[in-house]
């Protein structure tokens, strides 16, 4: 099965908005199996979108088309479906009765007003319902093509997506040659290193296939095989699944979609134990990662952010000796990363405490270059001591890798004990 995404929009063109609607739906596409050999984009224009489809059809088996279904003039991307298919449009009642209780409430002429639009579909499709929003999508076959129409905004696309959308798909394919897969999530190693130590495992593969997975900040793989049941993909993918965590068992961190913040408040969760923060070139990074997981206040005590030299003695306690004179370590330094989770440790009596002390940059510190950063762990029964690190990027850049490396060597300590 080959699609297409066909995304609409003049805005598009001119550069107003980012086509994440295009990358959402290949990864999508991907995970489901269904190659994607093009995608085109193609402004409000009637003739120009049934042009784009007339394209599209020749190559594509499935076509899926975003944005273009809203109330107004511009919105054309129905009638160009339906002028290419030689389909007419008809109303989906249930939207339709919906929007128009609405546009009553609202003291709306319901007859005059062009948001009914948004409740037309193609004749005979199967309607996509759109829960957060009014325009309905739908998807349908036409001399051995098919079709689907989805709205603009990702926040109707998404979730359409997601309930009706995929499972459309998914039937499409047929439940014997269904695509199973799992995901694997790395830390603590660079996606190239990863790669490089799968090298003869991805060339020699073909099915399962192994696969990188692009995801902001993280390193993924997926491997996905053809089977007929649950059962047989497990089965098929257990022998390199093992084989991979043999080789790289000390950064894999999950074998399912989740961040490594989600593994750390798990694993903490899961043996009953806390942990608390001490930060400085970070500034809270850690704690708000920390946070964003559900049900973290039963595993997170809190976090301190000394940024300068005078809080990191009085609140933490770091030793005077490790800061001030000549021949002191300094603020970045192990010995102070180490004290600073000390502190934290006593401070918050946590089983687990973890800190962050760098040059985030965008100039040196101390005489010490932009990215050196050290992240100090402490802990009930673990001596207080520190990991050295060399990160890469720009300001943001290490600061984010420094809080996900903090995390990391919180995960390594967890998955010992
Ligand atoms: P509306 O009912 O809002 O008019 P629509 O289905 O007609 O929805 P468009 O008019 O094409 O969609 O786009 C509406 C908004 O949706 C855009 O302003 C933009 O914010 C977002 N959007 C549209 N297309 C994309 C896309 N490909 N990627 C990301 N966002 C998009
Ligand atoms: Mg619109």
């Amino acid at each position: 099965m080959r699609a297409e995404i066909v995304a609409v929009g003049t805005e598009l063109l001119l550069g107003q908005i980012l086509n994440t609607n295009a990358r959402f739906l290949s990864q999508e596409l991907a995970a489901l199996g269904v190659d994607v050999y093009h995608r085109q984009v193609v402004g409000d224009n009637l003739g120009r979108i049934v042009r784009a489809l007339e394209i599209a059809r020749e190559r594509a088996d499935l076509i899926i088309l975003t944005g273009g279904l809203g109330p107004t003039q511009d919105d054309l991307t129905r009638d160009a479906v339906a002028q290419l298919t030689g389909r007419s449009l008809a109303y989906h009642w249930p939207t339709l009765t919906r929007w128009e209780a609405f546009a009553a409430s609202q003291g709306r002429n319901v007859a005059a007003d062009s948001g009914k639009r948004q409740a037309l579909m193609v004749e005979g499709a199967d309607p996509f319902p759109n829960e957060t929003g009014w325009a309905v999508g739908c998807a349908f076959e036409a001399d051995g093509t098919h079709y689907m129409l989805l709205p603009g905004p990702p926040r109707e696309l998404i979730p359409m997506f997601q309930k009706y959308a995929r499972p459309w798909i998914r039937k499409l394919l047929g439940e014997e040659n269904a695509l199973h897969s799992v995901m694997l999530k790395f830390a603590g190693i660079g996606e190239s290193a990863v790669e490089e130590r799968l090298k003869d495992l991805v060339e020699r593969q073909s099915d399962p296939t192994i696969a990188p997975y692009a995801k902001e900040g993280e390193v993924a793989l997926r491997l996905s095989t053809k089977a007929a049941t649950e059962e047989e993909a497990r089965r098929k993918i257990a022998p390199v699944l093992e084989e991979i965590r043999a080789r790289l068992g000390d950064h894999l961190y999950a074998e399912e979609d989740i961040a490594l913040e989600e593994a750390v408040v798990r694993r903490l969760a899961e043996t009953g134990r806390t942990v608390s923060a001490a930060e400085s070139c970070t500034g809270g990074l850690l704690a708000e990662l920390l946070t964003r997981v559900p049900g973290s206040s039963k595993v997170f005590k809190g976090g301190v952010v000394a940024y300068t030299i005078p809080v990191k003695k009085s609140v933490l306690g770091v030793p005077a000796r490790l800061l001030e004179g000549a021949d002191a370590p300094g603020a970045v330094s192990p010995e102070t990363a180490a004290a600073m989770a000390e502190g934290a440790f006593r401070l918050t009596g946590s089983d687990f405490a973890v800190s962050v002390t760098g040059v985030a940059g965008p100039s040196e510190d101390e005489g010490k270059p932009v990215g050196l950063v050290f992240v100090g762990l402490a802990g009930r029964d673990l001596a207080a001591r520190a990991v050295r690190l060399q990160l890469a990027g720009d300001r943001e850049g290490i600061r984010l890798r420094a809080a996900k490396r903090a995390l990391y060597e919180l995960w390594r300590v967890l998955a010992q004990r």
